[in-house]
């Protein structure tokens, strides 16, 4: 049987892993930072509906432009004093990962690069990577924070065609001040011009408000938001962005015609017609988030302050060691590769518990 090696495959993929975490079958999964609450039955409801009317014209391509989801997308953006936006300035496609990839497509490529700031959400580097785009790594502190200084330094000596801050931050949970995005977005503009990728997947979650209009007069700042965190609805594979309409503009250019289905529009726009109660959870879920923080540092863990709905947590000095001894309690976290560290998403306060009584008993086992 041949191999991936022995196909032309492009030298950059040679020998590399697929992304994923395992998805294995056990009671308390909390590895993925998905929303633990099934979708409530009205919205189920109205998805079927919605989706029985799109079924019916599933012999046509669909909107290409998918202008009503972006007209909606743009509403709630606009809720509780958010920018007001329109279509134009919004673009959505299968996942933020497509978003993301959509943007190295037209901003990055081969012999351009990219930069993150590390530990971070491992599928910029991939994402960079499968589009040829060279990918730089930039530092963090010790508490993950990133230092203004050290950061501006890295941007200004490598000159990244595309800069990427994930805030709150995957898998630490540390939000991004103001400062320190608008003096990166500087330092930015002042090696690039460079387009500047602002990743909010979990900021309904966070302390502190979006940066979402910090995108008026910067038209390189892109903030990318998804539905699959805090609405809820990770199946559903619908991401989005907030930009200058020059930069839906230049995604046209490289977006695969007809590339969101009319049955993912449909579901998409029922779900954005139930935003208050698929909202309703994260205000549970942060409470949980809070009390996991609290409850780890009194089995005695050390944890990042966390903006997001999981909670990085340590220091293990056996990480393989730990993960499986609480996959063996069945309870399922995530191994992001951090040296001590392991994450764990907020899940409803029974899973919860079950990880937390995991948690002492694997901390009581290994101080013996
Ligand atoms: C989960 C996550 C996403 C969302 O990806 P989707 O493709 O929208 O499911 C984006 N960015 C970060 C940092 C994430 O953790």
């Amino acid at each position: 049987m041949a191999g991936i090696d022995d196909l032309p495959i492009r030298d950059e993929l040679r020998g590399k892993s697929p992304y994923g975490a395992p998805q294995l079958d056990v009671p308390v999964r909390l590895n993925t930072n998905e929303n633990p609450y099934p979708l409530p039955e009205p919205l189920v409801a109205s998805i079927a509906e919605r989706v029985a009317e799109a079924a019916r014209s599933l012999n046509r391509y669909p909107d290409r432009d998918a202008i009503e989801l972006r007209t909606e997308l743009a509403r709630y953006l606009g809720r509780s004093g958010g920018p007001r936006l329109g279509a134009e300035s919004i673009w959505a496609a299968n996942g933020s990962n497509e978003v993301l990839q959509q943007l190295l497509q037209a901003f990055g490529g081969p012999g351009r690069t990219a930069i993150g700031f590390e530990p971070s959400y491992s599928m910029h580097a991939l994402i960079s990577r499968g589009t040829g785009t060279g990918w730089i790594t930039g530092p963090r502190r010790e508490d993950f924070g990133i230092d203004l200084g050290a950061a501006r330094s890295v941007i200004a000596e490598h000159r990244p065609d595309v800069v990427f801050v994930t805030s709150p931050n995957n898998p630490t949970g540390t939000a991004v001040d103001t400062e320190t995005v608008l003096g990166l977005y500087e330092a930015a503009q002042e090696a690039g011009p460079s387009m500047f990728v602002l990743d909010e997947a979990y900021v309904e979650f966070s302390h502190r408000p979006s940066l979402l209009p910090l995108i008026e007069g910067r038209p390189r700042l892109v903030v990318s938001r998804t539905m699959s965190k805090a609405f809820g609805a990770a199946g559903l594979r619908l991401g989005y962005l907030a930009a200058d309409p020059a930069v839906v503009d230049a995604l046209q250019l490289v977006r695969l015609p007809y590339h969101l289905s009319a049955v993912t529009q449909a579901t998409a726009l029922a779900a954005l017609e139930h935003t208050d109660t698929l909202l309703g959870y994260v205000d549970r879920l942060r409470a949980e988030r809070d009390r996991l923080v609290t409850e780890l540092r009194a089995a005695g863990c050390e944890v990042t302050e966390s903006d997001a709905n999981f909670v990085q947590f340590g220091r293990f000095d056996d990480v393989q060691a730990t993960w499986r001894a609480l996959l063996d309690r069945g309870v399922l976290v995530r191994d992001n590769g951090v040296p001590g560290r392991l994450r764990v998403t907020a899940g409803t306060p029974a899973e919860n518990d079950a990880f937390l009584d995991a948690v002492r008993a694997v901390m009581k086992e290994n101080d013996r």
